[in-house]
């Protein structure tokens, strides 16, 4: 069978492609990225497909949700790669619009969810859940979807773009997908790359610190008293420079003392190696 896959870098081009599909009576399904795709990118195509007859991906380093001292320039970015690796997980169509494309004149409108988007990587990257929902809203606009695709991994965005299209009235299904991790647990991350050997090693301190939550909450270990154990368990990793440790409801991300049962939390963290910060989560039932 031969794979067919159209990579278009315009809106106009994608409207019209994505609007055949749609008079063809085919199910849209979106998968936003930003590319430097691994297997976690690559599991939400899968998911999509499951459900979609025509999957969407778009491919965009999107200015608006980094910040000054950020790393939009130096952000990895493999353009043929990426192509040959969303061709053979099943994409249809590839969206791949300049900053010029999306953004020809400043951008005046802003998309701000309040609440969910104050803590975790609100405090640390302020205004970014801004571009991310401003963002996510414009591409929803360009190639209205029936559902889209988003990973666990970023748990509070998802919690965020849930928000938008809730208070919003978006007609977009919004389909959580699991986190993809590597063999010794790390989170797949396009910033990983920027890991050396060292820091790539201690990194697994994430992951594990998570487990261990997980395990002591089943214990009964007061939800403080867990968060500085896992803060211990990451300072002991050498390069490790903590950003956050928290516990939270989940998805309106509120704070919480003690656990009751019934009661969804996420476990969330952001921890620095050198200049690269990743962040990794889990999400627990009481
Ligand atoms: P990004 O390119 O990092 O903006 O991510 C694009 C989409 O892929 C977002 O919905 C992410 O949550 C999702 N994603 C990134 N890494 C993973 C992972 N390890 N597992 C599952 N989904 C992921």
């Amino acid at each position: 069978m031969i794979e067919r896959m159209l990579q278009v870098p315009t809106i106009a081009e994608l409207r019209r492609h994505v609007g055949e599909a749609r008079r063809q009576g085919k199910r849209i399904g979106f998968v936003p990225t930003m590319g430097y795709l691994h297997d976690g990118h690559l599991s939400l195509v899968k998911k999509a497909r499951e459900t979609c007859d025509f999957v969407v991906m778009s491919i965009f380093v999107n200015p608006l949700q980094f910040g000054p001292n950020e790393d939009f320039e130096r952000y990895p970015r493999d353009i043929e790669r990426d192509r040959e690796l969303a061709r053979s997980a099943g994409v249809d169509l590839l969206f791949t619009p300049s900053v010029e494309e999306m953004y020809p004149h400043q951008v005046l409108t802003t998309v701000s969810v309040a609440q969910v988007s104050e803590p975790l990587c609100g405090q640390s990257r302020p205004g970014h859940f801004d571009g991310v929902a401003t963002v996510v809203l414009k591409l929803f606009h360009i190639v209205q979807p029936d559902a889209a695709f988003f990973g666990q991994k970023d748990a509070q965005q998802l919690a965020v773009i849930s928000q938008m299209v809730e208070d919003l009235s978006v007609p977009v299904e919004i389909v959580p997908c699991p986190i993809v991790r590597e063999p010794d647990g790390l989170a797949m991350s396009s910033r990983n790359v920027y890991l050396n050997p060292e820091e790539r090693r201690q990194a697994t301190v994430l992951y594990r610190s998570l487990k261990q939550a997980e395990a002591w909450l089943k214990e009964g270990v007061p939800l403080d008293e867990i968060k500085e154990r896992m803060a211990a368990m990451i300072t002991a990793e050498p390069l490790a420079e903590i950003d956050y440790v928290e516990v939270l409801t989940y998805p309106r991300l509120t704070p919480v003392d003690t656990a009751s049962p019934g009661q969804r939390l996420i476990f969330a963290l952001a921890v620095r190696f050198g200049r690269t910060r990743l962040i990794d989560n889990m999400m627990v039932t009481v």
